[in-house]
């Protein structure tokens, strides 16, 4: 939903708003699977538990055998990308013979390619506007395809909705992080390892909460603790609304009394 208000823009970059765009990525076009080499690509928290669904490993298994951490462009909490194989192409490790083995499930920035989202805050009413961009590699003959898309109808084809709605939660949290909110102790002190752990290692989380009896401690249904027991959305969002409430004292959860 747009604001309304002018929004600038570096040079050359042009949101592409409701007009359409040509691409088409398949089999048949000579640079299939070039682009999933040699990449920065990075995940976010909604990313690592569909592909941890997908491979039916827990988040920590999935952190260790293929992610990294690395520094993004938040100086006060670490990014975690896909680790690249060490073969000689760099190769994703989800790259097979016929294609994207977690094709379902692929992460936010496979889905959007090849446009680029950028997400911006209104400072007078705090509301969100989205843009959209085209990018422009010469390697990708998908451009060269004649299937013609609008933005909406793009998101809607790769079931980016759902992903942006959850990258956007995570985005907030990332806001908090970036204005440095873990004190004295800096940079790996206990509350960022345990903001870290809410984010990335969601089954590492839920086991915390259970030993330290998380959820009896804020006023939640049990309907909703039971959600959380088994489901890692509902999970990951209780603890966006946690560290919210233990880092910046929003009131995001109800202590019981
Ligand atoms: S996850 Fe799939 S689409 Fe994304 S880079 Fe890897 S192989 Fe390519
Ligand atoms: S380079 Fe472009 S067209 Fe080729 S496989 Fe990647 S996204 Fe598809």
């Amino acid at each position: 939903m747009s604001t309304g208000e002018k929004k600038e823009f570096p040079d050359g970059m042009v949101p592409l708003g409701n007009s359409t765009f040509k691409f088409a990525c398949h089999s048949g076009v000579t640079c299939f699977t070039h682009c999933c080499r040699k990449l920065e690509l990075f995940l976010y928290p909604y990313d690592i538990i569909r592909l941890k669904q997908k491979l039916g490993i827990t988040s920590e298994e999935f952190l260790d055998k293929y992610a990294g951490v690395a520094q993004g462009a938040n100086p006060y909490f670490p990014a975690v990308i896909l680790r690249m194989l060490d073969n000689q192409e760099h190769t994703c490790p989800f790259l097979d013979k016929i294609g994207c083995r977690v094709y379902e499930d692929r992460p936010s920035a496979c889905r959007t390619y090849p446009l680029e989202r950028a997400v911006d805050r209104s400072a007078s009413s705090g509301q969100r506007d989205e843009f959209y961009f085209m990018t422009d590699h010469p390697y990708c003959k998908g451009h060269g395809e004649e299937r013609q898309w609008t933005v909406k109808e793009w998101l809607q084809d790769q079931h980016l909705l759902y992903y942006n709605m959850m990258d956007d939660l995570w985005a907030e949290m990332d806001t908090i992080f970036s204005k440095n909110p873990w004190g004295d102790e800096g940079a790996a002190g206990p509350r960022q390892r345990m903001a870290f752990m809410v984010c990335y290692n969601l089954d590492a989380f839920r086991v915390y909460a259970q030993e330290h009896q998380l959820f009896n401690a804020f006023k939640l249904s049990k309907s909703e603790v039971r959600e959380m027991e088994k489901d890692d959305e509902a999970l990951l969002r209780f603890g966006f609304k946690w560290l919210q409430y233990m880092l910046t004292g929003a009131p995001t959860l109800k202590p019981r009394k």
